[in-house]
């Protein structure tokens, strides 16, 4: 086997993505060799690829929602065996040793989470490339579990679309008859309905567009609210325990802390930015309501998700594309225009 593989990546900021060639690390002894079958397509590649954040570091094979099987492991891996069918997220690496890593929490490391590309490797300073590649080489703390059932393809986007909704949940203790909406019905926001109805809440959608009734309540929707009519939304004031805002641009977050219950939290997961229009702090103070923010989950939450994925048989709803596609499919994403999730077959990057 050479190190030599092939991927696609973005050279700068104006470039369509294209093949390219580089080399992966000779394994370590706690690293697993993963042959990439499926790799999820994020905003954030996108994102990255186009220098949007203003730090990526060019050639960047992006690829954060990665599905493959092991085709080896160093000696000292335990959990994984040639053959498993594995997943890769968004990080491949923390300090390991602050009190958010102690935790499990590892993505929010105060040393900085290695992130699975755009990223410095740890150990040798090498860059960090992602999922839009034949093979991955990973340190067994990162490697995921796909448990039998869960349709490989479909798990893809669960890596950083699923964890980015169900962490949030989970950590505001989303159960049994709890009310949740759910902002926005994207990649994210339809598995936020999917987890919240699982979880046993009552969910709502709230979105602009009224068409998104029938397909929210297949993802598990009770109620939808449009969100430019005044009217309905102040009728539902006061209304829900969590409310997941997936929007990705700024938007007026005041109608929504209105429809928050008392103790009620408004947890951003989609937007990364200023909030503007300012909120108005009596929306706040008037029913001890409170804004959060949530980023994607640890090692072991997404186990959790994973197994949970399966027990309840849920799944990202995905549209399935070869690599020689991605730019397209990105002009799509900008357009909003996929349902849910554009995810790659990586066997076509052989042709
Ligand atoms: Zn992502
Ligand atoms: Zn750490």
């Amino acid at each position: 086997m050479t190190d030599v593989i092939n991927g696609y990546a973005a050279a700068a900021s104006d470039a369509d993505l294209a093949p390219f060639q580089f080399t992966r690390r000779h394994p370590r002894a706690d690293d697993v060799v993963i042959d990439i079958q499926y790799c999820g397509v994020c905003h954030s590649d996108l994102h990255q690829a186009r220098n949007d954040w203003g730090n990526t570091r060019y050639p960047v094979v992006p690829g954060h929602e990665i599905i493959g099987r092991v085709i080896s492991v160093g000696e000292s891996v335990t959990r994984f065996k040639a053959g498993d069918v594995v997943g890769v997220g968004c990080l491949v690496d923390s300090c390991g040793e602050c009190a958010p890593c102690c935790e499990g929490e590892e993505q929010y490391c105060v040393n900085q989470p290695t992130p699975t590309y755009n990223g410095i490797d740890r150990h040798d300073g090498l860059a960090t490339y992602g999922g839009y590649s034949e093979r991955i080489v990973v340190a067994e703390r990162f490697v995921l579990r796909v448990p039998d059932g869960l349709d490989a393809k479909a798990a893809a986007p669960l890596l950083c679309a699923g964890i980015t909704s169900y962490s949030p949940l989970r950590h505001w203790n989303v159960g049994q008859g709890d009310k949740v909406a759910v902002v926005g019905l994207g990649g994210l926001g339809h598995m936020g309905l999917k987890f919240a109805r699982a979880m046993g809440a009552e969910v709502t959608l709230i979105t602009r567009n009224r068409d998104k009734e029938q397909e929210a309540r297949r993802l598990g929707a009770e109620h939808v609210l449009v969100s430019s009519d005044a009217a309905q939304m102040a009728a539902a004031a006061g209304r829900f325990d969590v409310i997941l805002d997936t929007v990705p641009t700024a938007h007026d977050l005041n109608p929504y802390l209105a429809m928050l219950h008392l103790n009620g939290t408004l947890v951003l997961v989609g937007m990364i930015g200023p909030i503007a229009p300012p909120v108005h702090s009596g929306v706040l103070v008037t029913g001890r309501r409170s804004i959060a923010g949530s980023a994607i989950g640890g090692v072991e939450e997404m186990q959790e998700m994973l197994d949970f994925c399966a027990a309840h048989g849920i799944c990202c709803d995905v549209e399935m594309i070869e690599m020689q596609d991605i730019n397209g499919a990105y002009e799509r994403l900008l357009k909003s225009d996929v349902r849910y999730r554009f995810v790659i077959d990586m066997t076509t990057l052989k042709r």
